[in-house]
């Protein structure tokens, strides 16, 4: 269907030299048929809102008006009035107005990417995007334009793919994030959470200034369990300078508050823009934690693909002789301006906080099992599932006996405390 590949950079580098391709966007043929079924399978609830309009006398539908990111406007249906007003939509999309996946309704290219994506790629504005669905939970490792990129290099078989995956996030995290109330800092659970996007966080590890060590952990769904279950905890993460909210299960709870996080800032995610923060600001790492080899195999792995990182030393996380007074001074020794320890919740954080007054770091972080997935001990999720926000089931099937309790149990336990028990309090801190 397609055989010329959409790249926004070559493109926006030979603006003035530039030969219309008119390429079609792969995998819309579907939309027809899957909007047909739609309609069919909700024709009970089209019924109503028909019938509702009619006796209130009012028109069927109301028309919005919205703008694409190629700023096109777009008009769709709405019922007036009902149930599930918005899936009116599914008429324009029949109709050929609207595809399922294209440009999307959510926010603005800059002029020249505009100008590029039009003349080379013949796109309708789309009810989802790959742009969206990594809003919705909160993925932060590609930018806006290579998203789109990637989005309209897809075949039809991404193009279905991204529709499933589309789908189920609004099953998972609700449609409407536009809704959401947006704060620097929220209290979750009784806990002051940094809401930062995944650059912000990575300029407060390398920019805060400090005379002490400053001391950030990564909440999730396992943290906020045992915070809960046991005080000590709770009290320690409340002595860190920041806490990041990480996974989905932070974004659920957030939203349940009414608030939008504006990234998922899981250590995993932020090490490679910490890595390259690093090498710019000339400032090094020390990897403390995991199976003896592994963070000096992550380390390796690192240096390689970012030059010029400076990881100033490493340490296992297995000392059964409890010799911290020695890393400590193998910590100090190396001159390191951030540290990583990596021994898995509670124990890193217990640790970070016992010996943060004898560090002589800018910058302290407990990162969990980091440097098992840098080493290539551990692989990563599949992209696909972190799209939906669900690494942790990859996790699961990785070590089930391990993690059967963070995650069969906890995660249940977790969603109890936070839609039933409304334990996540909130607002802004
Ligand atoms: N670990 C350690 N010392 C210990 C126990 C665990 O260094 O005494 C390491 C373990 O090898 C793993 C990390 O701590 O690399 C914990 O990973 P986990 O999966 O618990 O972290 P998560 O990312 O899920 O918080």
């Amino acid at each position: 269907m397609k055989n010329t590949k959409f790249s926004l950079q070559t493109m926006t580098q030979s603006l003035k030299h530039y030969d219309s391709i008119h390429d079609q966007y792969s995998g819309t043929f579907i939309d027809r048929p899957i909007a047909l079924i739609l309609i069919l399978m909700l024709l009970p609830c089209f019924l109503i809102n028909i019938a509702l309009a009619l006796c209130t006398r009012r028109s069927i539908f109301s028309m919005q008006h919205k703008t694409d990111a190629l700023s096109r406007t777009v008009t769709l249906h709405h019922f007036s009035f009902g149930i599930w007003v918005k899936t009116a939509v599914l008429f324009d999309i029949y109709s050929g107005k609207l595809s399922f996946c294209g440009i999307p309704l959510t926010h603005r290219l800059s002029p020249d990417i505009q100008f590029c994506v039009m003349n080379q790629i013949k796109c309708k504005a789309g009810l989802f995007s790959l742009y969206d669905l990594h809003l919705k939970t909160g993925l932060t490792i590609m930018s806006k334009e290579q998203l789109l990129e990637q989005q309209l290099n897809g075949n039809s078989v991404d193009y279905f793919v991204l529709i499933i995956k589309s789908f189920m996030s609004i099953v998972l995290y609700g449609r409407a994030i536009t809704k959401l109330k947006k704060a620097k800092n929220l209290s979750l659970f009784g806990l002051r959470v940094k809401n930062t996007s995944m650059a912000e966080a990575v300029d407060w590890i390398t920019q805060t200034p400090t005379d002490k060590t400053n001391i950030g952990f990564f909440v999730n769904v396992h943290s906020i369990n045992l915070s809960i279950s046991d005080p000590t905890f709770f009290n320690q993460l409340s002595n860190a300078n920041a806490l990041f909210a990480d996974g989905s299960g932070m974004r659920l709870a957030a939203k349940k508050a009414g608030f939008l996080l504006n990234g998922n800032n899981n250590g995993t995610d932020m090490l490679p823009h910490l890595c390259k923060s690093c090498v710019k600001s000339n400032q090094s790492l020390y990897f403390f934690g995991a199976k003896p080899g592994i963070a000096e195999q992550a380390s390796k792995a690192l240096c390689k693909q970012y030059p010029g990182l400076n990881v100033a030393g490493t340490a296992h996380g297995y000392n059964k002789d409890n010799n911290a007074e020695q890393i400590i001074d193998s910590i100090n020794n190396s001159g390191c301006d951030i540290l990583l320890v990596a021994m898995g919740s509670p124990v890193q954080e217990q640790w970070l906080l016992e010996h943060r007054d004898k560090l002589h770091c800018k910058t302290a972080l407990a990162v969990g099992g980091l440097f098992d997935f840098y080493s290539g001990d551990i692989s990563r999720s599949p992209l696909w599932l972190r799209e939906i926000g669900m690494e942790w089931v990859w996790r699961l099937l990785q070590e089930p006996r391990n993690k059967f309790n963070r995650y069969v149990v906890g995660n249940p336990i977790f969603l109890y405390r936070t839609f039933i028990l409304g334990l996540v309090n909130t607002g802004e801190k």
